[in-house]
């Protein structure tokens, strides 16, 4: 039997809702696969930071350091400022753990009504860079409070951080349509776009798949207008943070995306979470949608070498929403998170 060890952060909110669901079907998927899945629970919040002033405790990477896998819920209170958890977990967890790609599927289920006048079928993945790029420390604020006060912001991109996320899309690319859209801006961003463009050119003489340059303004129009042309697509941290909450949005309701932040090396842990937060106007009412949460299990068993584990995952959120009778009021309809979970685990086989 193979087995992995998996830390649990299930956070704040319903994260603490998601995170059971998601383990419920892990659990039922696990047995059909005779896989042990070792879980181990680290209580780490921001009502945690709350009482104790610290999101994690200060040897928290070196707890987690040993597993095989993070999954996490969400964190987040609307008593604490967003940085205090971004800083405080998510940014230490991706930089610490190289991180470096950020990975967002988004498609649009049979059965489940986007906000978009068309049914097309939708089924892309967002590939963002993790670690680098627009979301730096680097920068400062002159002359607080004076007329001609002035804040700098420095973006950084370095060639191994840039090639490494492009060679990961070419890959991805390659194993499905063999089409690759970059997200560009170098027409207003002149020194770090253009480098991004150069890169991107020179990992892409090497490999099969076709790839194709749009500015991030055109292509978030063209991600709203015709979702349905688009297979990968590779951002850095700013535009692929955009883009992935873009397609999340055009295929029905935040509760249903899913991300991996993957250290393809395997280096260190990779972590799964669903991208939504902790959804503090819904917490405690049992009706948050598990889905982003059980597909990024599905992400997760995916990655530590399960692909058909995964699928089988995948096919019964599918299935659960194609057949249309239990559904979380976020898609229109009047079952429980837990009721929701149950009909997939049915639908598992
Ligand atoms: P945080 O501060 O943790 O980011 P937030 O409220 O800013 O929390 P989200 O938690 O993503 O951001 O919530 C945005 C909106 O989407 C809220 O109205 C929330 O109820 C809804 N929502 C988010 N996740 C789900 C879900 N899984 N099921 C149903 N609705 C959800
Ligand atoms: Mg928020």
């Amino acid at each position: 039997m193979t087995s992995h060890r998996i830390a649990v952060i299930p956070g704040d909110g319903i994260g603490r809702e998601v995170v059971p669901a998601a383990r419920a079907v892990l659990d039922a998927v696990a047995a059909r696969h005779a896989l042990g899945l070792d879980y181990v629970e680290f209580d780490w919040s921001c009502a945690g930071y709350l009482r104790e002033g610290a999101m994690m405790p200060p040897d928290g990477l070196d707890l987690l350091r040993p597993f095989d896998a993070i999954f996490l819920g969400a964190v987040g209170d609307p008593r604490v400022a967003d940085h205090v958890s971004l800083w405080g977990l998510l940014i230490p967890i991706r930089r610490a753990f190289r991180q470096y790609v950020n990975l967002r599927p988004a498609r649009l289920f049979p059965g489940v009504e986007g906000p978009l006048r068309t049914d097309a079928p939708i089924d892309l993945v967002v590939v963002r860079e993790n670690v680098e790029g627009e979301y730096s420390e680097i920068g400062g604020r002159l002359s607080r409070g004076f007329p001609d006060e002035m804040a700098v912001q420095e973006s950084v991109f370095t060639r191994p951080g840039v090639t490494r996320i492009v060679d990961y899309a070419l890959a991805l690319a390659a194993n499905r349509s063999g089409r690759l859209v970059s997200a560009t801006k170098s027409n207003g961003i002149v020194h770090t776009m253009p480098f991004w463009d150069e890169v991107v050119a020179e990992r892409a003489e090497n490999s099969v798949v076709e790839v194709t340059r749009e500015h991030i303004d055109a292509l978030c129009a063209k991600v709203v207008l015709d979702p349905g042309r688009f297979d990968v697509i590779v951002g850095s941290n700013l535009f692929g943070d955009i883009l992935s909450d873009l397609a999340a949005a055009v295929t029905g309701s935040i509760g249903m995306a899913p991300s991996a932040n993957l250290n393809p090396e395997r280096e260190f842990p990779s972590m799964f979470e669903p991208v939504h937060g902790s959804a503090p106007d819904i917490a405690g009412r049992g009706v948050a949608n598990p889905i982003g949460a059980i597909w990024s299990a599905a992400m997760m068993l995916d990655h530590l070498g399960h692909p058909g584990a995964a699928a089988e995952i995948v096919g019964a959120i599918a299935a659960t929403l194609a057949e249309g009778r239990v559904r979380t009021p976020d898609l229109g309809g009047e079952a429980t998170t837990g009721e929701f979970t149950d009909a997939v685990v049915a639908a598992l086989g």
